[in-house]
C-alpha cells in the first residue's frame, strides 16, 4: 500500500514505513492510504467467536494489505490485551482501557512502538521520540516505547497542568524514557518540540514523533472496531445493525472506525459524541464551515478538549461531504456528563470515566428516539484515571487496576526545565543516550 498526503496536488506517494517514520507529510498534510483493500471474507464468521475480543487476530486479518505481513505481526504482538464488552442496561460498552496505562491510547501507542522498533531493527538504526503531552498520550507513549532497544523517548508536559494520576504515570522511572516538567503551558511544550525537530544540532538523535495523526497509530485502531462489532453481534444477533458511539476529540478514534467501515465492516452506523468542544458536530449539521475551528474549552472530559481536531483534515479528504451522511453527532455538557455518570452507577452499578459518560449520554438520547437499537459505546479510559470526577458524580472512589497502583508506588524521575527550546536542547545534548 502507498500513502499520499492530504495536501498533495499530484499523485506522489510514499511507502507505509516512510509515512510512519515521518508522521506528518513534508507539506504539512496527513498521510492517507491511496486505495481501500477489502477485509478477507469470513473475518466476521460468528460461529468462530472464541477469539472475538482478540486484537491480535484482527491484526492478522485486516492489516497485511496496509503494511505487509511482518508489520501486521508486529502489531499483533504489541496488542497483548483484550477489549471485552460489558452490559450496561440496554447498551454494550466496549472497554478499550485494559492496556498497561488504562486508556485506549495504549492501542495506537503500543502498535506504533512495535512497528517502529521492527523497522529500525531491520535497518540497524535507532531513533528518539519527542512528545508534548497534556495527559494520556504521554504515559501511553512512554509505556509503549520504554525498553525497546532501538528507541528512546523524551516527554514534555506542563508543570502543574496535568492531573495527579496522569503525573504519576508520566514521571515513573522507565528505561529509555526522560520526563521533562516544563515551567509553561502545553502550547509551550508543543512549540519546544517543533523547534527541536527543526534544529540541525539535534539531528544525531534522529528525532521522530508519535502523535495521533501517525498512520502507524491510526490503522491499528481499526482493529477494536472489528473485535467490538463481532462481540456486539454475538450479543444482539448476527443480523443486527449496530450503532457505535465514539467519544471524540482529535477524531482519530472516529477516523479509524470509518476506515474499518470502508474496508468492509458493514451494518454499522457511527455517532460521534462530543463535550462542549463541538466543532465537528456543528460541521455535520452545516452550522460550521470546513476548517472553521474554534478555540478549545476546558471540560471534565479533558482528553476531548480539542477545538481544532487534527484528524478532520484526514476525514474531510477521505470522505468529503459524505461524512454528513456517514456520521451523526451529539454534544454533552459537563452537567449532563456528571448526571449520566451518576445514573449509570445508580441503575447499573457501572462506573464510567467522564469521556465514556459523554458516550453513554449520547447513546441514551438516541435510545429515546428509536427503541430497540443495538448500541455499542466505546469506553476510552478506566474510571480510576479520573477519580475526582467519578467521586463527585457517584460518591464512590473507583478501585484502581494494579497497573495504576504500581505507578503511584514507582520510583520517580523527572527533570524540570524552563519553557525554552535552548534548555531542552542543552538537556538532550548533555545525555544523548537516555538509558545511562
Ligand atoms: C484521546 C482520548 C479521547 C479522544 O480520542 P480522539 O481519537 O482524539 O478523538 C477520548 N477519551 C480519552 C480517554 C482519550 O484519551
Amino acid at each position: 500500500m502507498r500513502y499520499r498526503s492530504t495536501r498533495a496536488l499530484d499523485d506522489a506517494s510514499v511507502s507505509f514505513g516512510a509515512a510512519m517514520m515521518r508522521g506528518m507529510a513534508p507539506d504539512g498534510g496527513l498521510y492517507v492510504p491511496v486505495s481501500t483493500p477489502a477485509l478477507p471474507s469470513g473475518w466476521d464468521d460468528i460461529s468462530n467467536l472464541a477469539d472475538a475480543s482478540s486484537l491480535a487476530n484482527a491484526a492478522r486479518w485486516a492489516l497485511p494489505p496496509f503494511m505487509g505481513a511482518a508489520s501486521a505481526e508486529a502489531v499483533a504482538q504489541a496488542l497483548d490485551f483484550e477489549v471485552p464488552v460489558s452490559r450496561v442496561g440496554q447498551d454494550l460498552v466496549l472497554e478499550l482501557f485494559h492496556g498497561p496505562t488504562s486508556a485506549f491510547k495504549d492501542v495506537g501507542a503500543r502498535s506504533l512502538a512495535h512497528l517502529m522498533q521492527a523497522r529500525l531493527q531491520r535497518a540497524g538504526k535507532s531513533a528518539t521520540i519527542l512528545v508534548a503531552t497534556s495527559g494520556d498520550t504521554g504515559s501511553a507513549v512512554a509505556d509503549a516505547f520504554s525498553g525497546l532497544s532501538r528507541l528512546q523517548v523524551g516527554l514534555l508536559y506542563p508543570l502543574g497542568g496535568v492531573s495527579r494520576v496522569q503525573e504519576e504515570q508520566l514521571v515513573a522511572a522507565r528505561p529509555g524514557v526522560r520526563a521533562f516538567a516544563v515551567e509553561g503551558t502545553f502550547d509551550d511544550c508543543q512549540r519546544m518540540v517543533k523547534q527541536a525537530f527543526a534544529d540541525p544540532e539535534l539531528s544525531d538523535l534522529r528525532l521522530s514523533s508519535a502523535n495521533s495523526i501517525n498512520v502507524g497509530r491510526l490503522l491499528p485502531q481499526m482493529l477494536y472496531y472489528l473485535a467490538g462489532v463481532r462481540q456486539a453481534r454475538r450479543h444482539f444477533g448476527v443480523q443486527s445493525e449496530i450503532t457505535v458511539v465514539v467519544p471524540s476529540g482529535n477524531l482519530g478514534n472516529l477516523a479509524a472506525g470509518l476506515m474499518a467501515q470502508k474496508i468492509g465492516l458493514s451494518g454499522v452506523t457511527f455517532v460521534s459524541a462530543h463535550n462542549r468542544n463541538d466543532y465537528f458536530a456543528r460541521y455535520l449539521t452545516g452550522a460550521a464551515e470546513p476548517y472553521g475551528f474554534a478555540p478549545s474549552i476546558a471540560t471534565l472530559s479533558n482528553a476531548m478538549d480539542v477545538g481544532a481536531p487534527s484528524n478532520f483534515e484526514r476525514l474531510h479528504t477521505m470522505f468529503g461531504d459524505d461524512l454528513k451522511a456517514l456520521v451523526s453527532a451529539q454534544v454533552v455538557n459537563d452537567e449532563a456528563t456528571l448526571e449520566r455518570m451518576r445514573t449509570t452507577y445508580e441503575q447499573h452499578r457501572y462506573l464510567a470515566c467522564p469521556h465514556t459518560a459523554v458516550g453513554l449520554e449520547a447513546a441514551a438520547r438516541l435510545a429515546s428516539q428509536s427503541a430497540g437499537t443495538a448500541t455499542l459505546v466505546l469506553s476510552t479510559a478506566h474510571p480510576a484515571k479520573f477519580p475526582e470526577s467519578v467521586e463527585r458524580a457517584t460518591g464512590v472512589t473507583p478501585a484502581a487496576p494494579s497497573a495504576l497502583v504500581a505507578y503511584g508506588a514507582a520510583e520517580k524521575r523527572v527533570e524540570r526545565i524552563g519553557a525554552d527550546a535552548e534548555q531542552l536542547k542543552a538537556a538532550l545534548l548533555s545525555k544523548p543516550s537516555f538509558s545511562g
